[in-house]
């Protein structure tokens, strides 16, 4: 039994077969041999250098064939290194000394170089890890991995090992296979962590390097819940863990019966509960879970692992088949919000440096606006359907705000000309989550219908922490006491200008964060369906006054280390039931 730590996502537990893929995506049947098998494996990697190098060699001579120099050019670079026997010995050394499988020996390898080059930087040198890519990939296929495609038809349950996932090709697991999923890199903030969320898929992320120990086919746990991965469980473990998960299932059962119930506090201050949606087909799930309408659907992953940007009319369909399932609930759709880790190969600006800091969201809209154009259409046709409010996200000035409402305003003209029918009273809002909307709040308040705060991305902008780097996850923390005042300050300033005020950033969706929020003035909360349950509970629970002196004394205190205590030790002394379920 050996286990792993790594930082929890999304919380559930699952028990399944580890399914191991490389950085490429290709399935590594096998990461170690034993003794025996050692001097097989190496020959099997010396037949599978012969084999890759005959299929490069046949290309090469198609390229010639056909005249086309360059890639002809390309195909014998890529030989020259395949034929570098120092490339190939070391693979040799992992297997013969480490008992590394020919497949794991490949990736390490070759992903070591691709690394190397990719930080001498250069374009000479950056193109090579290209080709480096390209042998990987041939030698895998002739060790018999299969590429990530895979995914889409497995047939028994797996939980997932990937160095890391994007926001899109989460998006594209099923969920009936993969029961949970575990990556080397990513931080709990990132954005794959809140798709796995939305989808309700156990996941654990920054766990570091795990491709040695683990091999496809051992049965492992994933605790979503503790950030914990157990290998080869023994019996007694896995005893315990179905058993937590029992309980833990009666739990949420207990919870249903809250569902129609107001979200209020036992001094009758109501709390709205919204949920934050990424695709249509969670509206139902929100629905089911008690939800008042949606606060966050998040419209970029419309665009995201798709051959096509999605055309004016799709969108108008996806909008309005939102509304129509709200019936009559506000729908608060959020205006693209691509760029730095959410992005699609149609929409990549060049390779950025600093891609959090880059041409993203509305940022990248307004420099496209015949692209933001299309969406802003879409989205004034389907306000016809319900009560459907436009948000701008990463609003950092007055005059994106302003370019971005002038925007709206023309494109509403033509649709008028175009003999559409169109509502004026469409209201219109920013998230707030960049520092600089805090601190000109006063001033934007005035030109906007409603704010939601961004708790995600305003940690990562106040603390300068990357929020899916879990190299620096460890500081990466909502609670922090300058995001808390930040947060204060925003409800203050949003209250005294009379606009409504929504947190739709993760923090929203833990109990015991929900109750320091409610404490600081916030009076809607959107969080993934998921924990809209547990935070009616919650509400359902406690008095405004003892939310209020959770606030209170957190804003009192000095580090995040300080607040996060503070607030779980008033949670459980208020409800000592519930923390054991969380
Ligand atoms: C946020 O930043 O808090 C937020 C809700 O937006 P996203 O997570 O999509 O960046
Ligand atoms: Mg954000």
């Amino acid at each position: 039994m050996q286990e792993f730590q790594g930082f929890p996502v999304s919380p559930g537990v699952s028990i399944a077969q580890a399914l191991l893929l490389d950085r490429e995506g290709y399935q590594i049947t096998r990461s170690r041999v034993t003794t025996a098998e050692r001097s097989s494996e190496a020959e099997r990697l010396d037949r599978a250098f012969v084999s890759a190098s005959e299929q490069i060699a046949k290309r090469t001579e198609q390229a010639s064939e056909k005249q086309l120099g360059d890639i002809q050019g390309i195909f014998s670079a890529q030989q020259q290194l395949l034929l570098d026997p120092r490339l190939r010995e070391e693979m040799r050394q992992l297997i013969l000394r480490r008992s590394f499988s020919a497949q794991l020996a490949v990736s390490q390898v070759l992903n070591g170089y691709a690394q190397a080059f990719r930080r001498m930087g250069g374009t000479f040198l950056s193109e090579r890890v290209g080709d480096i890519r390209d042998i990987e990939r041939a030698l895998l296929e002739q060790l018999g991995g299969a590429p990530t495609t895979s995914l889409s038809n497995l047939q028994s349950p797996v939980i997932l090992f990937s160095h890391d996932l994007t926001p899109s090709e989460t998006a594209n697991l099923d969920k009936k296979f993969v029961l949970g999923f575990c990556t080397e890199a990513g931080g709990p903030g990132g954005h794959t962590a809140i798709v796995a969320r939305g989808m309700e898929i156990p996941a654990v992320v920054g766990v570091g390097s795990f491709a040695q120990q683990i091999r496809g086919g051992m049965e492992v746990i994933l605790d979503g819940y503790r950030g914990r991965v157990i290998l080869e469980p023994d019996a007694q473990t896995k005893e315990n863990y179905l058993r937590r998960s029992r309980d833990r299932q009666s739990f949420a059962v207990s919870l249903d019966a809250l569902r129609d119930l107001p979200a209020i506090t036992v001094d009758q201050t109501h709390v709205e509960l919204l949920a934050n949606i990424e695709f249509p087909s969670e509206v139902s799930a929100a629905l089911s879970r008690g939800a008042e309408g949606i606060g966050l659907y998040r419209t970029e992953f419309l665009y995201l692992g798709r051959k096509e940007d999605p055309s004016e009319e799709q969108q108008y369909q996806a909008y309005c088949e939102v509304l129509k399932a709200v019936n009559n609930g506000q729908v608060i759709i959020r205006t693209l919000d691509l760029g730095a880790d959410k992005l699609s190969t149609r929409h990549s600006v060049e390779s950025e440096a600093n891609p959090f800091l880059g041409l993203r969201s509305i940022r990248y809209c307004l420099r496209n606006p015949s692209l933001f154009r299309i969406q802003l259409r879409a989205m004034l046709r389907a306000s016809l359907e319900g009560d459907l409010r436009i948000m701008f996200p990463m609003i950092a000035t007055l005059n994106e705000l302003r370019s971005a409402r002038l925007l709206v305003r023309s494109v509403m003209d033509d649709l008028r000309e175009e003999g559409y029918a169109v509502r004026h009273d469409v209201k219109i809002g920013m998230m707030v989550e960049v520092p600089a909307a805090v601190m000109m709040l006063d001033h934007f308040v005035r030109e906007v219908d409603f704010i939601s705060i961004g708790t995600n991305d305003l940690t990562q902008y106040t603390l300068a922490v990357d929020r899916g780097n879990e190299a620096v996850a460890d500081l990466y923390q909502a609670v922090d006491p300058s995001v808390l005042r930040l947060i204060s300050q925003s409800v203050k300033v949003a209250d005294q200008a009379g606009i409504a005020t929504s947190v739709c950033g993760e923090m929203s969706s833990h109990p015991a964060y929900a109750l320091l929020l409610i404490g600081l003035g916030v009076r809607t909360l959107s969080s993934p369906p998921s924990a809209l349950p547990q935070l009616k509970k919650a509400i359902r629970s406690v008095s405004l006054s003892q939310c209020q002196a959770i606030a209170e004394r957190a804003l009192r205190l000095e580090t995040a280390h300080q607040v996060h205590t503070a607030v779980h030790d008033s949670f459980a002394a208020l409800l000592p039931d519930m923390v054991q379920q969380i």
